[in-house]
């Protein structure tokens, strides 16, 4: 009840406030920061995927400016050498606006990506969204076959039909490449699982399906039972190492991921920056109101 009290009001705290809080999970601001970021992580053994913060956009001018900025994120990530891929959403290239535009958006930092043998991974926003990212990445997946790759969620009752049908589509010249994550959106009961137990028994039967047939997989989650259970799905069937990671947020669990990279698992860790990051930190803080009463706390108490 208090957690919902406190994320209610996350919002309305000031923003200077909300950085000192933000800072631990948003590599910074500018390519540079997040190079640096991802420079350090790759220290330590771990890969990154940079995500370049944006807000919703209203026209497809917003589109084709967030376009040119992937465009230059990928060539100062290359030139760095950094060992990453990139994440994006595809709302922020028009998806809700000119579906078709925003393909040949996303067609074009794909294709950028693929040039230097990269990948770029379409985050899975909210329901509205699903059927048109599954579209897109059909349509990527068919051009750029080991380039590209889908995020689904476990807690959309639909998406193990979603994988269901594109199994279908699962080759050994086009594979499938998804990335698992329990999802984040605010969604009706009719359409996703809310209960904790539930999503994360849906989460572990649709992971067995993807390793059983082959998919590879990236574990998104900081839940230790999530992390057994793949685990234990790994052993059960000698998945190789080379056909699953673990993926985490910047910031979030860093003894967790230690924990697996200690174990000899790939790890990539989903480094988001940008001058939007007041949003994004928002959504974060609503995510884990713990997190904001420690903030309101640490006000009161010095
Ligand atoms: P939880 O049970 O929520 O968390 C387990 C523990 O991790 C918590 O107790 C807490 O200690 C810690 N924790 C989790 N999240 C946070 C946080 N934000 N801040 C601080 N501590 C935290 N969702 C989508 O809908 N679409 C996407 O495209 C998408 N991409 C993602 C990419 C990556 C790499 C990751 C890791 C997550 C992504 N998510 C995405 C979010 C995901 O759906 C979950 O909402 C989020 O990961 C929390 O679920 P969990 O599995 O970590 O389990």
């Amino acid at each position: 009840m208090i957690n919902k009290a406190v994320a209610s009001v996350v919002p309305y705290f000031p923003k200077k406030f909300i950085w000192m809080f933000s800072k631990k999970y948003i590599a910074g601001v500018t390519v540079q920061d997040a190079i640096s970021v991802s420079r350090s992580l790759n220290m330590h053994g771990v890969s990154v995927t940079v995500d370049l913060l944006g807000e919703f956009i209203h026209n497809m001018e917003q589109a084709s400016f967030n376009r040119d900025e992937y465009l230059k994120i990928i060539e100062a990530f290359e030139s760095a050498q950094v060992d990453g891929t990139y994440s994006l959403k595809p709302t922020s290239f028009g998806l809700l606006i000119d579906p078709e535009e925003c393909y040949q958006n996303i067609r074009m930092i794909v294709s950028l990506a693929s040039k230097y043998g990269s990948f770029v991974r379409i985050d899975m926003e909210d329901s509205k969204c699903v059927d048109l990212e599954l579209t897109l990445y059909k349509r990527l997946k068919h051009e750029f076959p080991n380039r590209v790759g889908l995020v689904l969620q476990a807690y959309l009752k639909r998406t193990a039909d979603d994988v269901d049908a594109m199994l279908k589509l699962h080759t050994p010249d086009s594979p499938l490449n998804f990335r698992l994550c329990k999802g984040i959106y605010n969604e009706s009961e009719e359409i996703a699982y809310k209960q904790g137990s539930i999503i994360n028994e849906n989460y572990l039967k649709l992971l067995e399906k993807m390793l059983y047939r082959g998919v590879y997989v990236g574990i998104a989650t900081h839940d230790v039972a999530l992390v057994e259970g793949a685990r234990k799905l790994i052993k059960k069937y000698q998945v190789p190492k080379d056909m699953y990671e673990f993926q985490m947020l910047y910031g979030v669990a860093p003894e967790l991921r230690n924990k697996i990279v200690g174990d000899g698992n790939k790890m990539r860790v989903y480094v988001p920056y940008g001058e939007d990051w007041f949003g994004y930190s928002t959504r974060r803080l609503k995510e884990n109101p713990k997190m904001a009463q420690h903030i309101i706390k640490s006000i009161f108490v010095k």
